[in-house]
């Protein structure tokens, strides 16, 4: 059993996928380690910009989503209260797919993972990393198969961080967690068949302590994912005491958004509702002391308001993967120093924040709008008089046109246009 590598790349989420993809189809030899087996359902609304498509077509997945994602998603809308404001969500400003789609996590996670396994990772799967440390230049990283005591130690000069924000990291003690918090927002994703909202609509729902969103997904599904604050549902909560977590959460978000409640009238739940948090918003750290790389959420996580995670999934990922690319020589790492590696990482950090902190900032803008329902209120009659202003708000969001410094402009034309790499 093989237990060096170049890269060893902890969870995979998108942004672990998209690094693992990146590097083997460079040759290297990389481990990819994910603790849950797949298919499996995730806490997320599951909208992908069309900013993201083209890499899509890059990794390899691009023809396999359209095949099963939802439809294109072509209107903004938002719910609040009793209102229902609805306004043309503006196409992307090039190449050939214009409107982002939905696709369920079970099915976007497991192309991505598919289509690194083909290109020769070792997938450790469900496999847990519970502890690393340094062999002199190397991490060396031990796993435990999930759920049996089996374990196995992986070592590698390049540790990629992918593990996302929600769960404890390896290593974490208990005592570590942070106490709870009035303001701890949770996150929770249901889905239902034969409701009523019009494909290709995607309603944002703002609410007193939370905010979410619903699409028409894959397969005729829809997906309402949302999150709310922990005194909020606490609240909520004690009108109903025993009510599950999860149903007390949308009893909330059904109260406050008569657009939710129009829309899940007569819908029929098809899965059990997930849940996840707190989520931790803002911008962690995507270069550590330790020498290793964070991808993701953990580099940095926006409000899922505007539906830009997995978009800064998979390009942090993509972001880093050309900076390691561009450094090494040869198509293996192992030759890095720890000095060049720290120089990569100062420069990936660096070009991390000039790509993303402002989409982080824009959406905690949003969301603390969307949660206040006083703010809110306040903006309604301008929007309800200029639904328009909807479509602007995509357009700042960064939702029709490439950031300047976005991987996706380096990728060659074939690519864009569909063709497999
Ligand atoms: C309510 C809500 C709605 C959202 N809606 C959208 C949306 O519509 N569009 C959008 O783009 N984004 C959305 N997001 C955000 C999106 O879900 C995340 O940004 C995205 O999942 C981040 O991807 P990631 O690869 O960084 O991490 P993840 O997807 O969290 O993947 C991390 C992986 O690491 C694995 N892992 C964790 N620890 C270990 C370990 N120790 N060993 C091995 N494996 C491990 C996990 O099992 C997991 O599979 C939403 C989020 C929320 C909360």
């Amino acid at each position: 059993m093989k237990n060096d590598f170049d890269a060893i790349v902890i969870g995979a989420g998108p942004a672990g996928a998209t690094a693992a993809i990146r590097l083997a189809e460079a040759g290297w030899s990389v481990a990819l380690v994910e603790k849950r087996d797949y298919p499996r359902r995730k806490v997320c609304g599951e909208c992908i910009a069309a900013t993201n498509l083209p890499l899509l077509d890059a990794l390899g997945v691009g023809e396999a989503f359209r095949e099963i994602a939802g439809p294109e998603l072509r209107r903004v809308g938002l719910y609040v209260g009793e209102r229902t404001i609805v306004a043309p969500l503006p196409p992307l400003d090039a190449g050939p797919h214009r409107w982002g789609r939905a696709l369920g996590r079970e099915h976007l996670d497991t192309l991505l993972l598919n289509r690194a396994s083909a290109l020769g990772v070792h997938v450790w799967q469900p496999w847990t990393v519970k502890h690393e440390q340094r062999e002199g230049v190397l991490h060396a990283c031990d796993l435990v198969r999930t759920g049996e005591g089996e374990t196995v130690r992986l070592r590698a000069p390049v540790l990629i961080r992918a593990h996302g924000s929600w769960e404890p990291e390896p290593d974490a003690k208990a005592s570590a967690r942070a106490p709870h918090r009035g303001g701890d927002l949770l996150a929770f994703k249901g889905t239902y068949r034969d409701a009523s909202i019009q494909p290709g609509l995607l309603p944002v729902l703002a609410f007193s302590g939370g905010y979410g969103g619903m699409v028409l997904g894959d397969h005729g599904q829809t997906t309402i994912a949302f999150c709310i604050r922990r005194d909020a549902l606490r609240a909520q909560r004690a009108r109903n005491p025993g009510r599950r977590a999860a149903l007390a959460a949308l009893d909330h978000v059904q109260a406050h958004c008569r657009g939710v409640r129009d829309a899940l009238a007569g819908a029929i739940q098809t899965d059990d509702w997930l849940a996840a948090g707190p989520i931790q918003p803002g911008i962690h750290s995507p270069w550590r002391a330790d020498g290793s790389f964070a991808v993701g959420n953990l580099a940095g996580e926006a409000h899922p308001i505007l539906g830009e995670g997995i978009s800064m999934a998979i390009q942090s990922a993509w972001l880093l993967c050309e900076r390691l690319l561009d450094h090494a020589d040869g198509p293996s790492a192992r030759e890095a120093s720890p000095l060049q590696l720290e120089r990569i990482g100062r420069d990936y950090a660096r070009r991390w924040r000039g790509q993303f902190a402002s989409r982080i900032r824009m959406a905690a803008v949003c969301a603390h709008l969307a949660m206040r329902p006083q703010a809110a209120g306040a903006l309604l009659p301008i929007l309800q008089k200029a639904p328009s202003l909807l479509t602007l708000c995509a357009r700042a969001a960064g939702k029709v046109r490439q950031p300047p410094n976005s991987p996706v402009g380096r990728i060659p034309d074939s690519i864009h246009n569909g063709a497999t790499p």
